[in-house]
């Protein structure tokens, strides 16, 4: 029982975890004993992010590829599976946003957002499932959003991608689970990061943020680790397609 929660020596990837919350949930791993990779699409950003883990005693490796990118992505986990070890825990968190007003939204805006926000994620957990297939046994951890949930203007691509990712989780779920992979999803709700930097610097959708979380705050990246780290141990074994919401009680009231 005093090991329910450890993910002591697990190797861990997070993707898109150069900052913000992806860069939150990779130091909580780290910092709780896991071997973890670092990934981003800048090389001087990954680099970054390691430098600063490495200083704080943490096991970081960096890995910089675009996770929209098959080919790249391929290459890339045989790499991590070869030279850093199995992957024990998939940590798919890379997204983007391009906000316009639906009306307007450019195809480029449509498709870049659905291709870094759920394609990606396809992409990335079937090359990494490979492997765990053959081991009977993973943990995959998917960010989608408060966004599967509920819309706002101007994000009408994020949305349909995140309900799409909500739904995902559950397809892999359904057909992996018989491999002793488990899926599950953290769904953000909003989190001081560059992301939502927009939302934050407007002092309305500041206010009104602090007026309708019941928490009464904008969430931090670090809030985020907790549940990752216990949706990837021991303590969640029989916890499979399904989403947890760390929102600061948002969706409660919605
Ligand atoms: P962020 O601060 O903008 O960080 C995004 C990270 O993803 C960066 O490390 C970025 O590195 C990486 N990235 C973006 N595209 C990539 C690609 N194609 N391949 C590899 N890496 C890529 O974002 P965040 O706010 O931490 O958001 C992280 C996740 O949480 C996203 O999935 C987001 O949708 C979700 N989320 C966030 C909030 C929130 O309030 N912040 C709320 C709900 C859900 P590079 O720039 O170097 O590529």
């Amino acid at each position: 029982m005093k090991d329910l929660f450890s993910v002591k020596d697990k190797t861990v990837l997070v993707t898109g975890s150069s900052r913000g919350i992806g860069y939150s949930i990779a130091r909580g791993f780290a910092a709780a004993g896991s071997v973890v990779l670092i990934n981003g699409t800048s090389g001087e950003s990954v680099k970054k992010a390691v430098k600063q883990l490495l200083s704080e005693g943490l096991r970081v490796h960096g890995i910089a590829f675009d996770v929209t990118n098959p080919a790249e992505v391929e290459k890339n986990i045989e790499k991590i599976e070869n030279s850093v070890g199995p992957v024990d825990v998939l940590v798919n968190n890379a997204g983007i946003h391009r906000r316009a007003p639906l009306e307007d939204m450019t195809m480029e805006e449509w498709n870049k957002v659905v291709e870094a926000d759920l394609t990606s994620v396809f992409i990335v957990s079937k090359a990494v499932a490979k492997y765990m297939i053959t081991r009977r046994a993973g943990r995959i951890i998917n960010i989608t959003s408060l966004n599967a949930e509920a819309a706002r203007p101007t994000i009408a691509n994020y949305c349909a991608a995140k309900g799409g990712l909500k739904m995902l989780t559950k397809s892999m779920a359904t057909e992996w689970g018989k491999y002793n992979i488990l899926t599950n999803a953290i769904g953000p709700g909003y989190i001081l990061t560059d992301l939502t930097k927009p939302l934050s610097d407007d002092p309305s959708f500041d206010a009104w943020v602090k007026s309708e979380v019941p928490l009464q705050r904008w969430g931090q990246p670090e809030d985020l680790a907790g549940a990752a780290i216990f949706l990837a141990s021991e303590a969640s074994k029989y916890i499979n397609g399904h989403t947890i919401y760390v929102d600061g009680g948002w969706q409660a009231c919605l």
